[in-house]
């Protein structure tokens, strides 16, 4: 299987917003660097659909304390 980064990890306010918590570390090396494929922000993209700003590549919203 092939690896390799999202080629959206330059602008993606997920990778880039430096108040998310730890466990957006982990989705960072999962999905950005590994997996982007699988990302529910990089598939709503390539739809062409507006991504919403709180969503998690795992396909979950942030929580209002995570959205500091
Ligand atoms: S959150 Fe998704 S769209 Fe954003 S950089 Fe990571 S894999 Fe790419």
């Amino acid at each position: 299987m092939d690896f390799s980064e999202c080629p959206s990890i330059t602008k993606c306010p997920f990778f880039n917003c430096l108040n998310l918590p730890g466990t957006a570390n982990v989705l960072k090396n999962l999905y950005c660097k590994l997996r982007y494929e699988k990302c529910h922000r990089y598939q709503i993209k390539q739809r062409g659909a507006a991504v919403p700003e709180t969503l998690w590549p795992n396909g979950q919203m942030a929580g209002k304390e995570q959205r500091r």
